[in-house]
C-alpha cells in the first residue's frame, strides 16, 4: 500500500532531490516534544486490549468525520460522561471504521492509519466493509504478542524521546513509575496549567483548591497562587523531566498588569463573580506571568490559540471534552502579544513558541514576529494543518521571513500512539520535497538542503525543547 515515493514531487528532477534528501533523515530517531500519549501505557507497559481500543475510541480524529456522516459517538464506543451504555464488542466498533473508510480518502488519517497497519501489523490489503474481520484479527493476534506492548513499540518506533502533557492537579505517578522502572525509554511530561489559569475552565475553584493541596500553598491569595504554580513547575522539572509548558487559550490574548489588578480579578475568579472579559485579561496574565517564570525555571513555553473548545454543547454534555468538536477560530497575534511581548519579547534564553489554527496569520503575523523577537519561535503546522498540504502552505509562508531556523522541527500532537512514525514520516517527506525545489531552482546548494533536512527532522526539536 506504501509507495516509497508517496509525497514526493511528480518532477522527475525535484523527485530524486527528494529522494536523496529523504535517505539522510528517514531513519534518524522521532524527537516527540509535544503530544498527549497516556504515560500509564509506559508505566504500566501492557498489553493494548483491541485494534478498536488502539485506532478509534481514543482518537478525535478518526470519530469527528464518522461523527459528520451520522455514526452516533456511542456506537464507536466512545465512553459517556454520565456512565450510560455505550458499544463495548471492539469488532463492532472497527467494522464501523472499516465500512466508512472511504470517507478518510485524501486525508492524512487515512495515511497515518495505512502507515500503521502496514509497517506495525503487516496488513497487506486495503481496510474495507469485507477486510474488517480479517485485519481486526490480524492486528488483534499481534497485540497478544511481546513485541507489541507499549514499550516494545516505543523502541520499535525509534523514539528518543516522547513528551506528553499533563494538568498541575496531575500527581505523575506513571512518570515516576517509568524512571523507577529502570526502562531506558525516554517519557517526559510538560506542563498545561489550563484548568488552574483559566476561570471558565470546568471545576478552576475547586482545581485551584487542590493545587493548594498539592503544593502547601495557600491558593485564597495571588501571591500564594502564583507560589504553588511555581511549585508545581518545579515538580514538573523534577518528577516528570518537563522542559515546557504548554498553553490552550481561545485568543493569544495577552496581559501585563499591576499586582493589584492582577489580585482583584484573581479573588472575582475564585468568588465565580468574574465576566467573560475580565476572564479573558485573567488568562492573558497568566501567560505572562508563565512567561516571567520561564525567565527563572527555563521552561520553554508554547501557545496554542485559537481553538474554540467545546463547540457542540450536546457532545460535551454527553461525553465530554476532546470529542471531535473544537473548531478553529480566526486569531490575531501582532496587538494581542505585545503586553508579554513588551516584557519579555527580547529575551534571549527565554523560548515562546507559536501555533497558530489560522493560516492566515503564517506570512502576515507569525514569521514577521518569529522573525523579529528573540524569544519567539513558530510552532509547526497544527492540528487541522497537520496534513501534506499544511506543511506545504506553512513552509511557503513561514520560510520567506521567518527562515528554517526561527522554526522548531515536528510535532506529532497526537494521542494516537501508533500513528507516531507516519505523522513523522509525512512531516520529513513534505519538507524534503519544499528543499528539493528550492534545490532544483538553484535557490539552495544540495549540501545545504541535507542539512537543513536533518535540522528540521531531528536537530531543531531538541534545541528548541531543551531536550
Ligand atoms: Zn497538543
Amino acid at each position: 500500500m506504501l509507495h516509497p515515493d508517496r509525497l514526493f514531487p511528480s518532477d522527475p528532477t525535484q523527485r530524486d532531490i527528494a529522494r536523496r534528501l529523504y535517505a539522510e533523515v528517514g531513519h534518524l530517531p522521532i524527537i516527540s516534544p509535544h503530544g498527549h500519549t497516556d504515560p500509564s501505557w509506559f508505566a504500566k507497559n501492557e498489553a493494548f486490549p483491541n485494534p478498536a481500543s488502539l485506532f478509534v475510541v481514543p482518537d478525535h480524529y478518526a470519530f469527528r468525520m464518522l461523527y459528520s456522516q451520522g455514526v452516533a459517538l456511542e456506537s464507536l464506543g466512545v465512553p459517556r460522561k454520565d456512565g450510560g451504555a455505550v458499544e463495548s464488542d471492539p469488532r463492532k466498533i472497527w467494522r464501523q471504521l472499516a465500512q466508512n473508510w472511504h470517507l478518510f480518502r485524501g486525508t492524512p488519517t487515512r495515511m497515518w492509519l495505512d502507515h500503521a497497519f502496514e509497517t506495525v501489523f503487516g496488513v497487506t490489503e486495503r481496510l474495507s466493509g469485507a477486510s474488517a474481520d480479517r485485519i481486526f484479527d490480524q492486528i488483534d493476534a499481534c497485540l497478544q504478542k511481546p513485541e507489541f506492548l507499549p514499550r516494545a513499540l516505543f523502541e520499535r518506533f525509534n523514539i528518543e524521546l516522547l513528551a506528553t502533557t499533563e494538568s498541575p492537579l496531575d500527581t505523575l505517578e506513571h512518570h515516576r513509575a517509568i524512571r523507577e522502572s529502570g526502562w531506558k525509554g525516554r517519557v517526559i511530561t510538560a506542563f498545561r496549567p489550563d484548568p488552574v489559569v483559566d476561570p471558565e475552565f470546568e471545576g478552576f475553584q475547586a482545581n485551584v483548591e487542590t493545587l493548594g493541596a498539592l503544593s502547601g500553598e495557600n491558593t485564597g491569595t495571588w501571591a500564594g497562587y502564583l507560589a504553588a504554580l511555581r511549585n508545581r513547575r518545579q515538580y514538573f522539572k523534577e518528577v516528570g523531566g518537563a522542559t515546557s509548558t504548554d498553553h490552550g487559550h481561545a485568543t493569544a490574548t495577552t496581559a501585563d498588569l499591576s499586582d493589584a489588578d492582577a489580585e482583584r480579578l484573581f479573588e472575582k475568579a475564585l468568588r465565580g463573580t468574574i465576566t467573560a472579559a475580565e476572564a479573558e485579561i485573567f488568562r492573558g496574565q497568566m501567560l505572562t506571568e508563565m512567561a516571567k517564570m520561564s525567565l527563572d525555571d527555563g521552561l520553554v513555553m508554547q501557545i496554542h490559540p485559537g481553538s474554540f473548545r467545546n463547540h457542540n454543547p450536546g457532545v460535551f454534555e454527553r461525553f465530554g471534552r476532546d470529542k471531535g468538536a473544537d473548531i478553529p477560530t480566526g486569531t490575531e497575534y501582532v496587538r494581542a502579544l505585545k503586553p508579554l511581548l513588551d516584557r519579555v519579547g527580547n529575551e534571549r534564553d527565554l523560548t515562546i513558541i507559536l501555533f497558530t489554527l489560522d493560516e492566515t496569520s503564517y506570512a502576515r503575523e507569525l514569521a514577521p514576529l518569529a522573525g523579529h523577537y528573540p524569544a519567539l519561535r513558530v510552532g509547526p503546522a497544527w492540528w487541522f494543518h497537520d496534513s501534506p498540504e499544511g506543511m506545504r502552505r506553512y513552509r511557503e509562508m513561514i520560510t520567506e521571513t521567518a527562515g528554517f531556523y526561527n522554526t522548531v522541527g515536528f510535532n506529532d500532537d497526537t494521542r494516537a500512539f501508533c500513528s507516531i512514525p507516519a505523522r513523522h514520516d509525512v512531516a520529513r517527506r513534505v519538507d524534503c520535497a519544499f528543499l528539493a525545489r528550492l534545490v532544483a531552482e538553484h535557490r539552495l546548494e544540495e549540501d545545504e538542503a541535507a542539512e537543513v533536512a536533518v535540522d528540521l527532522a531531528y536537530t531543531l526539536a531538541k534545541k528548541a525543547y531543551k531536550l
